[in-house]
């Protein structure tokens, strides 16, 4: 199976991966996790993606393109995948049609998440997440704060901010989103395969009410 998950910085995809992995046991990749790993190793792919990613930009798309090709390759994400912040443009999207098509493979869900902006930008600057990369729990300091001020409950390792986590790089990445990832949700609506969910305090819909929810449509 190979869910999408779509939609504007904050509105939850990374968490919904992360709770959907842990139900369904589908792999969760996240493109944003692996420039990140990069960044902290101090590799030329790391060097390159941190001078977008400070800025709130798109690392380009021929370098994105070739990391989900070649992760499309391992054997931990044959039996399912949600591919966390992959594709972002029109074009990265294009290749993995291709790329799966090749593979006789192709996408069953794709998960659109959208929460209003005063809300992203508040959930935003209030994110943490924890600095293991094998837990990489995500948490808020107001809604959902971990019990130990700075400490993963369920690793025990430092929280962390995100570098991009900041009221002025957040609103490049949502202008960013809008010019060029929004224009995914008409390609994959038009494809028959989109499903849209708000995710917003405002409704009272959190991240772990989706997940609920696609865990028994995916598994009924
Ligand atoms: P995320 O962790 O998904 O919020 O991604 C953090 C940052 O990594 C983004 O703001 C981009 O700079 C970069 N990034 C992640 N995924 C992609 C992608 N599919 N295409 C281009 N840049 C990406």
């Amino acid at each position: 199976m190979i869910i999408i998950m779509l939609g504007a910085p904050g509105t939850g995809k990374g968490t919904i991966a992360g709770l959907l992995e842990g139900k369904l046991g589908f792999k969760q990749v996240s493109t944003g996790d692996i420039f990140r790993k990069n960044i902290q190793k101090q590799t030329e792919l790391g060097k390159l993606a941190n001078s977008y990613m400070e800025k709130g930009n798109l690392v380009p798309d021929d370098v994105t393109i070739k990391i989900v090709e070649d992760r499309l390759e391992q054997p931990d994400v044959q039996n399912g995948i949600i591919l966390d912040g992959f594709p972002r443009t029109v074009a990265q999207a294009e290749a993995l049609d291709k790329i799966l098509e090749g593979k006789g493979k192709k996408i069953d869900m794709v998960l659109n998440l959208t929460t209003p902006e005063e809300e992203i930008i508040e959930r935003v600057v209030s994110r943490r997440v924890c600095s293991n990369p094998e837990c990489k729990t995500i948490y808020n300091v107001i809604m959902n704060p971990p019990k130990q001020e700075g400490i993963c409950d369920k690793c025990g390792s430092e929280l962390i901010q995100r570098k991009d986590d900041n009221e002025e790089t957040i609103k490049t990445r949502i202008a960013t989103y809008m010019e060029q990832t929004s224009p995914l949700v008409e390609y994959y609506k038009n494809q028959g395969i989109l499903k849209t969910e708000e995710v917003s305090q405002r409704i009272n819909r959190l991240a772990k009410d989706v997940a609920d929810d696609i865990e028994s449509e995916i598994t009924c």
